[in-house]
């Protein structure tokens, strides 16, 4: 059966790439995919790229997204960067509960759904990442850690806003390592999270909600796991610091 939901790709940038940088790979990008339309695109620079970055996506199907933000509004809180201030720079989209966070910054899902929240309050989309780790795959408790890493980190969430709400179903093992979950590893748990979805909120809600897998996406694994029925688009990590890599996978998905 075709999906009715809109592929979306996103590439975590993370602490890569100075301006300048930033500006050649957004550049390479816009060469390869600007004609694409059938998968939402959207790219996640760090905070210091995201003005330089934004003046070049401006009126192009290519959208902006931030790694983090603030659950605070305004305000003392050194160092971080608010919601509104992520909006200048037309930031559509933002990262939150990356399992860098959680396990450097120890973020935890109470943190993430008050930033959820947030972003929702300021109409920046979050894609709330929730993953397990080898360790809980292999002692069979995937569905457990993640069914409640999802129940928790959207706590509080409304029904409208759970349909603007992108989830990353990102396997920690297969972050960087270069393992990907198989498709049916991947789908098997994609599934499991609508099921989630659907007991929050209903079997409309959950059939309509994105799920992006994430974990050592390439262009040789990306069909594959796009053609999945739970699997709505990917978010990509170290493939999408290449202009050409990361529009392969755009390309190879559709
Ligand atoms: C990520 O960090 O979100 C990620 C999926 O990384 P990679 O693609 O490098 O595994």
């Amino acid at each position: 059966m075709e999906k009715d939901r809109k592929l979306i790709i996103a590439g975590n940038w993370k602490m890569n790439k100075t301006v300048s940088e930033s500006l050649d790979l957004i550049q390479g990008l816009l060469r390869e995919v600007q004609q694409v339309k059938e998968v939402d695109m959207v790219v996640c620079p760090p905070f210091t790229a995201l003005s330089e970055v934004s003046r070049k996506v401006i009126d192009t199907q290519i959208r902006l997204g931030a790694q983090n933000m603030s659950e605070q509004g305004v305000g003392a809180f050194t160092g971080e960067i608010a919601a509104e201030m992520l909006k200048e720079f037309l930031v559509r989209y933002v990262i939150l509960g990356h399992s860098e966070r959680r396990q450097y910054q120890e973020e935890t899902d109470c943190l993430i759904a008050k930033k959820a929240l947030a972003a929702h309050v300021a109409s920046i989309k979050p894609i709330v990442c929730v993953g397990e780790t080898l360790e809980q795959r292999e002692s069979g408790v995937t569905n457990d850690v993640v069914g409640s890493q999802i129940k928790g980190s959207l706590a509080g969430l409304s029904s409208q806003q759970m349909l603007e709400t992108i989830i990353a179903y990102e396997p920690v093992w297969a972050i960087g390592t270069g393992k990907t979950a198989s498709s049916e590893q991947a789908q098997e748990v994609h599934q499991f999270i609508r099921g989630v979805l659907s007991d929050l909120h209903g079997d409309e809600i959950a059939r309509q909600v994105r799920i992006q897998y994430g974990g050592s996406v390439k262009p040789g694994n990306a069909r594959e796991l796009m053609s999945q029925p739970d699997i709505d688009g990917a978010l990509v990590g170290g493939a999408s610091l290449d202009a050409k890599n990361f529009s392969e996978i755009i390309l190879n998905s559709i």
